[in-house]
């Protein structure tokens, strides 16, 4: 066998099909998991946003309630309530732990696990402004009054005059004004329309003044303060209730002149004063700082992956896999692709190089294996017409060897002086010349039929008249054989039809009835229309067709008994030359037969053709 060409390739060649439709099937998967990841990511990222922002916010929430908390009180016990009312508003567990993370308070039960980093420090003398908002110059928060704190009798007093300010402001100029209360305890007007100047007519000198409680509380701020001052080497300073600072004016000095300005201390010392002196004067009446730790509730987080370097090992390792699989499939499938295609071409190419029995295994009803189906359709047909034209070949040797072996033999002998040239050798001579004649005249005709070149000369004719014709033609052969011939036709059907192929195709199925007829038999030519078709029937009474030689009566060359048949002049050309003709006017002819009994040769023709 010739070697296949295609393995002489490389291995990558030779795997085309399955190379490329690797490729494709890895591109395609590398793109959609690329697409998918791209929305998964930018959909997570809008959605971690969100939630973010959110988780700010409950953050900020539970803050700002913490330090409210802790500026209020010296201690923790009791906020109990506050943390658990606050862990359900936002939805996180809230936990409160000292600085070495000793549990203080925890909305929920069950043992916590703490985050790395605390959500903030609850600390109300060092606020932390960018959760609480507020100005970060003053990081306490504005809820410690401490000291300040008025009590109750103050806070009625101030009231009382508050109230008749407002009254006053009301009155005098419609003005709105409403008493609000501080941190403190210590009310206060507020009338946001009104202009300063106009409200100083109404200025309450009792609450203007400080009350006891404050001056006290002051005047102990101060004292801290100036000693910070002093620590740092700078002048004493007076402070106002709003922490507002005026320097200390100077002793006048021992030359009696007038007190000068007095002596400015470093403006940058005293706010950090002010800030010490507060922190140092309210820290005894906050709760003490602690760790706020805002979590989620439940287990820990539920999805599979995270963008932590585990998780992201687990984001590639699922890309692999899902490569692999792909590549693993896309494998099996093209090898399953691949192996009928390889076996088909290399039985093409044994084909090529002449061997007509190669064929290829049928495997499932899919596209390959109706096209194995179709190829090895093509390979049986093309190995009988292979059969059928080396057969032609060798019985158009024999066909013509013999009438010529025989004519040579009898001129050999009348060479030789053996036979006289008589008129019995020269009838003899014709007698195998005729035979000659016939059999390539019969195959003339169906080579012109075989290249479709036989021109038929159409014209409308009674069938009767036809077979009557051909009836005449043959009865003096069948009157010596002892068979009776008769014509029987139902009506006056007529046909357009080349009548010299016609008779000349009735007349080869008379011819082979009347052979194969014995003696006191009958043969009939019958006529009738049946539908759109004209039918003709040639029916014997003789030797009949054994069916399985039945189908094979139309090939070329066939014959039943050779020897027998050629000296009756049949070339097994007949019955070929009688479906060419037919099939030329646009029928068919088939034969039916009982072995014993006789058979019969239908032609249908098409009326109207
Ligand atoms: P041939 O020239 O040998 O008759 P045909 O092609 O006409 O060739 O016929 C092929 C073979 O079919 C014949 O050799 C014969 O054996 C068989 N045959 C044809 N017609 C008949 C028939 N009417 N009765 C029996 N056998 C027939």
């Amino acid at each position: 066998m010739t070697p296949d060409p295609s393995d002489r390739r490389g291995p990558l060649a030779r795997r085309g099909l399955l190379v490329r439709l690797l490729a494709v099937s890895v591109l395609v998967s590398v793109c959609s998991i690329a697409a998918t990841a791209w929305l998964v990511v930018r959909s997570t990222t809008v959605a971690i946003r969100q939630e973010e922002g959110q988780a700010l916010a409950e953050d900020a929430r539970a803050y700002r309630a913490l330090l409210g908390w802790a500026a209020t009180h010296t201690t923790w016990d009791g906020a109990r309530d506050t943390v658990v009312r606050l862990a359900h508003q936002i939805g996180h567990r809230v936990t409160l732990t000292t600085e070495d993370r000793r549990v203080v308070l925890d909305s929920d039960s069950g043992p916590v696990s703490l985050p790395a980093t605390p959500t903030a420090v609850v600390e109300p003398l060092a606020v932390d402004t960018a959760l609480a908002g507020g100005s970060p110059s003053d990081r306490i928060d504005p809820r410690v009054t401490g000291p300040f704190r008025l009590p109750r009798a103050e806070r009625t007093r101030l009231r009382v005059a508050a109230e008749q300010q407002a009254l006053c402001l009301r009155q005098s100029f419609s003005a709105t004004a409403q008493v609000v209360e501080g941190p403190s305890g210590r009310p206060y007007v507020e009338s946001p329309t009104l202009n300063p100047t106009l409200a100083a007519r109404c200025a309450s000198p009792v609450l203007d003044g400080l009350t006891p409680t404050e001056r006290k509380a002051l005047r102990h701020l101060t004292g801290l303060v100036n000693a910070c001052l002093e620590r740092r080497g700078a002048p004493p300073v007076t402070l106002g209730l709003d922490f507002t600072w005026t320097p200390v004016p100077a002793p006048a000095p021992a030359g009696g002149r007038a007190s000068g300005p007095s002596a400015q201390p470093p403006a940058a010392s005293v706010p950090s004063c002010i800030a010490t002196g507060r922190h140092e004067q309210l820290a005894p009446y906050v709760a003490p700082s602690v760790l706020l730790f805002v979590s989620s509730r439940g287990a820990g987080a539920s999805t599979i992956v995270d963008l932590s370097p585990t998780g992201q090992a687990r984001i590639a390792g699922v890309v692999a896999l899902v490569l692999a699989v792909t590549v693993g499939v896309t494998v099996l499938a093209g090898v399953r692709l691949v192996r009928p295609l390889r076996a088909l071409t290399h039985a093409a190419r044994q084909m090529a190089d002449g061997d007509v029995s190669a064929r290829v295994e049928v495997a499932g009803g899919d596209e390959i294996g109706r096209l194995a189906d179709a190829f090895n359709a093509m390979a049986r047909r093309r190995e009988q017409l292979e059969e059928l034209r080396k057969d032609m070949v060798s019985d158009v040797a024999h066909e013509l060897r013999t009438p010529l072996s025989n004519i040579r033999g009898w001129l050999e002998a009348t060479e030789d002086g053996l036979v006289a040239p008589d008129r019995a050798l020269m009838s003899s001579l014709l007698e195998e010349a005729a035979l000659l004649q016939h059999v390539v005249d019969d195959l003339q005709d169906l080579a012109v039929a075989d290249a479709g070149e036989l021109t038929l000369h159409r014209r409308p004719m009674y069938v009767h008249e036809l077979l009557d014709q051909v009836a005449t033609a043959h009865r003096g052969g069948a009157d010596g054989t002892g068979v009776h011939l008769s014509v029987e036709v139902e009506g006056e059907p007529s046909v357009a039809a080349d009548p010299v192929r016609l008779r000349q195709a009735v007349g080869n199925l008379v011819s082979n009835a009347v052979r194969h007829t014995p003696p006191g038999g009958r043969v009939a030519l019958r006529a009738r229309e049946e539908g759109a078709d004209l039918v003709i029937e040639v029916a014997d009474t003789g030797v009949g067709i054994s069916p399985e030689d039945l189908p094979l009566v139309f090939e070329r060359f066939w014959r039943v008994e050779k020897s027998r048949s050629r000296r009756t002049g049949g070339s097994g050309l007949g019955l070929p030359i009688v479906r060419k003709l037919v099939e030329a006017h646009g029928g068919s002819v088939s034969a039916a037969s009982v072995p014993g009994e006789g058979s019969v040769f239908t032609i249908r023709l098409p009326v109207h053709s």
